[in-house]
């Protein structure tokens, strides 16, 4: 798929996708994109046009879209629960933003989500309202989870078909494996029914949350099979960088008031339970982690856990590995070779997040995914460093990671940390491929 930008034409036949969601992607492409919208008019006009195309279905069918990203229009406001109202009437919508943090939601969507605007806001989310007390249709976090609760999951043959539409597309960007990193109980034996089918086109790992972990565990015996299996459980360290909740060693420049250096989901004590509970079970353990502090508090966690001697997990899975890791301290980065423990970026975020990072770390922006420290200090790609990209939160083109990890920034813009730059071959080795045929 060429795009803009791409470093390389050269379509690699066999990679490794080592951060995605499933479900997620497969239920994403069935939505409105939103990306690319100018400004807000432009937002609401696509809706208008899609309730349009959608009117010979009944009313209380789901609008969905995907991918709004307010922070990079003229004027950076949301569209408003009252303009959703007056395109869709009685329709149930909602509006992801890019990094599904938040969502803007219609009248129907929060009826339907059975909130009223006197309820207090789920802990760690925000319903946001207007001066009075009424709804401004903008939710972030937990309150945006609870909105999309409310929109009916996938059942029976449509489960399949989710799955499938997703690894289809995922395989036609060359991944012939695949990494799930928030699996939900019902993606193992839908992966098993695809299998049997013959119609599995890639190898999947699955990462279920680690509160799940043990009872997914005491199932795996009837879904996994060769190409589907268990990999581990998935803990979050921390929230976003946009959202201003990474978790940082260091304030923002621009902090969310009261939380001026991100916000602390899991501290080290924390992690260190959840590895014990994951290697408990034979298994690795994979934590979210985006801003420096986190990821130190996982490198602190591994070897606190690990003193007490090597951790039992099956063979070639990684007792641990760190999701995202978007900013590492100098200290910390050759600690992840030393301790064995994988570093799992994705590089296509720089691309999204180059005004969101130099707003909000100016002076910190050499510590953005250090990946030429990384290298250096003994992470070999594809080992221990490996390549993802996160969707349905950013498109999976490997040539997007690649591009950013040779060139820091988007094609003609400016370069984020442009020391930290690794070759060609060494970005795509981290996608899994062993040699690259246009070398570096
Ligand atoms: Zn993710």
């Amino acid at each position: 798929m060429a795009h803009q930008g791409s470093t390389s034409d050269y379509a690699p036949p066999m990679l490794r996708e080592a951060h995605a969601h499933i479900v997620q992607h497969g239920r994403a492409m069935g939505m409105l994109r939103l990306d690319d919208c100018l400004d807000r008019d432009d937002c609401l006009q696509r809706v208008a046009m899609a309730a349009a195309s959608a009117h010979d279905t009944p009313p209380t069918n789901w609008l969905l879209g995907v991918g709004v990203r307010a922070q990079a229009w003229p004027d950076p406001t949301y569209p408003t629960l009252d303009e959703l109202d007056s395109i869709l009437g009685p329709r149930p919508c909602c509006l992801w933003s890019f990094d599904h943090h938040a969502l803007v939601a219609n009248s129907a969507a929060l009826a339907a989500t059975g909130v009223r605007p006197g309820d207090p806001d789920p802990p760690n989310g925000r319903f946001v309202r207007a001066p009075g007390g009424r709804f401004t249709g903008l939710a972030l976090e937990a309150a945006a989870k609870q909105v999309y609760s409310a929109v009916p999951e996938p059942e029976g043959a449509e489960r399949l078909e989710v799955v499938r539409r997703a690894l289809d597309d995922l395989a036609r960007h060359g991944f012939e494996e695949v990494h799930d990193l928030l699996s939900q109980p019902w993606l193992g034996p839908t992966l098993a029914a695809l299998h049997d089918a013959g119609e599995l086109r890639a190898r999947v790992w699955l990462y279920p949350p680690i509160d799940t972990l043990e009872a997914v565990a005491r199932t795996r015996r009837e879904w996994e099979r060769p190409g589907v299996r268990l990999a581990g459980g998935k803990l979050f360290a921390d929230g976003t960088l946009n959202s201003r909740t990474a978790w940082m060693l260091h304030p923002y420049a621009d902090p969310i008031p009261d939380m001026p250096r991100g916000q602390c989901m899991a501290d080290a004590g924390t992690i260190q339970r959840a590895l014990e509970r994951a290697h408990g079970l034979g298994l690795g353990l994979a934590v979210h982690a985006i801003g420096d502090a986190a990821v130190r508090a996982c490198l602190d966690a591994f070897e606190s856990s690990h003193a007490t001697g090597r951790p039992a997990t099956e063979p070639s899975l990684p007792a641990m590995r760190i999701e995202h890791a978007e900013l590492i301290d100098a200290a910390d980065v050759p600690r992840f070779a030393r301790l064995g423990v994988v570093a799992s970026v994705q590089p296509c975020h720089l691309l999204y997040d180059i005004e969101a990072l130099e707003r909000g770390l100016p002076d910190r922006l050499d510590r953005v995914l250090p990946l030429w420290e990384l290298v250096d200090s003994g992470c070999v790609p594809g080992e221990g460093l490996w390549f993802g990209s996160d969707t349905p939160i950013v498109r999976p083109d490997p040539a997007d990671s690649v591009q950013a990890a040779v060139r820091r920034g988007r094609a003609g813009g400016p370069r984020i940390g442009a020391g930290q730059a690794i070759t060609e071959a060494e970005a795509w080795a981290a996608f899994g491929r062993r040699e690259s045929s246009r070398g570096a």
